[in-house]
């Protein structure tokens, strides 16, 4: 699959939705993805990219913003509280808000820079023990008490579980946002990134579609 591809697939499935053209963000997801691929991506003309590791991408996204322009990255991985500093300057957006713990820590570091990444809560919609994010009873009292913070919140995130039908978690985060009067939804990925703008996401986060398989070994 190219970017092309890719982009005319988002296009026809927010067609299908009956929803405005270019009302859905591709976020290329280039973690763990050799530099070339990430060059080729940006020498195509695209400007809005995904991350998981802050290291990573603060080893990466510096010099290719010398080199390319401005650049939009996403954080769409766990944050380590003590890395949320490092990623507050580097990132123009957090996905991965599951905490009181990094809420409290953005917002401080929010007051001291006055500016704040745009957030996004992460869900865990399918409860699931092992997966960060808020679980979907505690997601309405974990957003006012952010708000109560003074952070700037834009939506909601969620990664469904492997191997389950995506469709009723899409539903579901977007149940939630809007009864939150949240606009946006980061969902979909590779492999149901159509079925998620179906359900209104305004991000869908695409990585191995657009630039292969990730090789972690290499990585
Ligand atoms: C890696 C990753 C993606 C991209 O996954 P693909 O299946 O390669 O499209 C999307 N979202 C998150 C949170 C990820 O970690």
């Amino acid at each position: 699959m190219s970017l092309t591809d890719i982009r005319s697939r988002i296009a026809a499935a927010e067609k299908a939705a009956g929803r405005e053209p270019g009302s859905v963000t591709l976020i290329a997801v280039s973690k763990v993805q050799p530099l070339e691929r990430v060059e080729a991506v940006l020498g195509e003309g695209h400007r809005v990219f995904g991350e998981n590791y802050v290291q990573e991408a603060a080893g990466k996204w510096p010099a290719l913003r010398d080199r390319f322009g401005p650049v939009t990255v996403h954080m769409i991985g766990p944050l380590q509280t003590n890395k949320a500093k490092v990623a507050v300057e580097l990132f123009d957006a957090i996905h991965t808000l599951d905490r009181p713990s990094l809420a409290e820590k953005l917002a401080r570091l929010a007051d001291a820079r006055g500016a704040c990444p745009v957030l996004f809560v992460q869900v865990n919609t399918g409860s699931e023990p092992q997966k960060a994010g808020i679980l979907p009873e505690d997601t309405d009292k974990f957003i006012a008490d952010c708000r109560g913070l003074g952070l700037p919140l834009t939506g909601l995130m969620c990664i469904p579980p492997e191997g389950e039908d995506s469709r009723p978690h899409f539903a579901l985060l977007a149940e939630m946002a809007l009864r939150n009067d949240l606009t946006g939804l980061s969902m979909g990925m590779s492999a149901d990134f159509e079925a998620a703008i179906a359900h209104g996401a305004t991000h869908v986060r695409v990585g191995s579609a657009i630039f292969g398989a990730r090789d972690y070994d290499k990585g």
